[in-house]
């Protein structure tokens, strides 16, 4: 599967202190081959493996991670976009009843995902309608009727007997009963075929005409592989969908048509169905799925971990800092600005605290730009200016000034800021109790 595929990448990553970028052409091509072998559609792929090896070679090289793991967490943010970055909720209607239709090839799931939804929505204090609307095989009307009595919720259908009835005549009327009788959510459920045909397509048009629907549900059978994408082409050009329900999940997909079909649909992924029961449902999340094609949920903990482990280091060293007053020089003046920057929270939190205030401009003012700027200008420095900012004249401001390609002005605020953050330094030491104005005892 795409999931032993990948952790026998990682595995090989394992154990490297550095990657070179042979490493990562060669992570990146195992990577692609083991998307393709999954059915993953090829854009889908191209795109997938450019923004990893971006990515590897970045600057985002981080200091609480081994390489193996930077990787299997660039993967895992990447599987994350490709299937959407945040679940999207149901559209509703402003005016009800909110109109879900549901479409798709027969097998897909469409029928259990209407009895699934109409159980979902009810619990969460809905009044929802099911509506027959595939009358093209005789015991589709019977099989809604089923699950909807399992649901507990109410299947519009024609009355047995009167022979095929006009499915688009169904909808349109199923409507009209539902505003009569207070339903404010009606699921359409409709035919579909083994394969895409005109026909299928034109029923279904004629359908979502007939009932304005607020979203046109797309169910595909995650156990399909290249086939996904034509079908998912064929809804989207000859109905068009406003969203995606991913059946079969708890089947050993192989992750490709769960890969490809955001990408292919533009639509978002809203659920994920995952057995024959109607509680075998849930909301789409693209982190858990992005998770499960890892199948690496202990290694992404660690992950997590780490990093959170490598930030609280960050936050004692800082602290540290902080106290040590005096010794505060433009060296530590860089750090403490890269570690504000990298923990928001913080940020926040030094500007709650009294006596702040010197300084509140300094952390508000830590955007990118001037970020660049400042650290440009404290690299340009000598080892002796940093130690010693006293020494700073006019004649070396203006070196400065040319070397990191800022104004004479920039390099003044810089020191300006910087001597008012050594003063606060001082204080703040003295206001935690510190002798010596915030002097560290060794
Ligand atoms: P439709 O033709 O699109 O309406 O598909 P159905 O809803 O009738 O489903 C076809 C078959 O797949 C039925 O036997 C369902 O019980 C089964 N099925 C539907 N969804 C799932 C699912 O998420 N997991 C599993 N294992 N089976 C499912
Ligand atoms: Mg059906």
């Amino acid at each position: 599967t795409l999931s032993d595929r990948l952790s026998g990448i990682f595995t090989k990553l394992r154990g490297k202190g550095r990657l070179t970028e042979a490493d990562i052409d060669a992570t990146a091509r195992e990577i692609r081959l083991a998307l393709l072998e999954a059915d993953v559609a090829l854009p889908v792929v191209r795109s997938f493996v450019a923004a990893l090896k971006e990515r590897a070679r970045g600057a985002e090289v981080s200091q609480a991670l081994n390489p193996a793991q930077q990787i299997i967490k660039i993967v895992h943010e990447e599987l994350i976009n490709v299937l959407g970055g945040e679940a999207r909720r149901l559209q509703f209607a402003k005016q009800p009843p909110t109109v879900i239709m549901l479409a798709g090839l027969q097998g897909s799931g469409k029928t259990t995902l209407a009895g699934k939804l109409a159980k979902w929505l009810k619990g969460q204090g809905h009044q929802p309608m099911l509506v027959a609307a595939d009358l093209q095989r005789p015991n589709a009307v019977n099989q809604l009727q089923v699950l909807g009595g399992r649901a507990g919720v109410e299947v519009f259908a024609p009355e047995p007997g009167n022979g095929v009835g006009d499915p688009v005549a169904v909808a349109k009327e199923s409507i009209e009963y539902a505003r009569r009788h207070m339903r404010d959510i009606v699921i359409v459920d409709t035919a579909g075929r083994l394969g895409i045909d005109q026909e299928m397509m034109a029923q279904a048009a004629s359908i979502r005409d007939a009932v304005t629907p607020d979203e046109v549900i797309f169910v595909i059978d995650a156990m399909v592989g290249q086939d996904a994408v034509a079908t998912a082409e064929a809804f989207r050009d000859g109905v068009g969908i406003t969203g995606v329900v991913l059946s079969k999940l708890d089947g050993d997909a192989r992750g490709g048509a769960a890969l490809s079909v955001r990408h292919v649909t533009g639509q978002p992924i809203l659920f994920a169905s995952t057995g024959e029961k109607l509680e075998d449902f849930d909301v789409f999340h693209p982190d858990r799925m992005a998770s499960r094609i890892l199948g690496m949920g202990d290694v992404l903990t660690l992950i997590e971990q780490a990093e959170a482990a490598f930030d609280a280091d960050q936050k004692e060293k800082m602290t540290s800092k902080l106290l040590g007053g005096e010794q505060f020089t433009l060296e530590d003046f860089l750090d403490q600005l890269i570690a504000i920057r990298r923990m928001g929270p913080i940020a926040n939190m030094l500007k709650m605290m009294p006596g702040m205030n010197q300084m509140k401009g300094q952390l508000d003012d830590l955007d990118d730009k001037h970020f660049d700027r400042v650290t440009a200008i404290i690299r340009s420095m000598t080892p002796a200016e940093r130690a010693n900012p006293k020494i700073i004249n006019g004649s070396r401001r203006a070196r400065i000034a040319t070397g990191s390609g800022v104004t004479v002005m920039d390099v003044n605020q810089l020191l300006n800021r910087f001597t008012d953050a050594q003063k606060m330094m001082k204080q703040m030491g003295g206001m935690m109790g510190l002798p010596g104005g915030g002097r560290r005892k060794a």
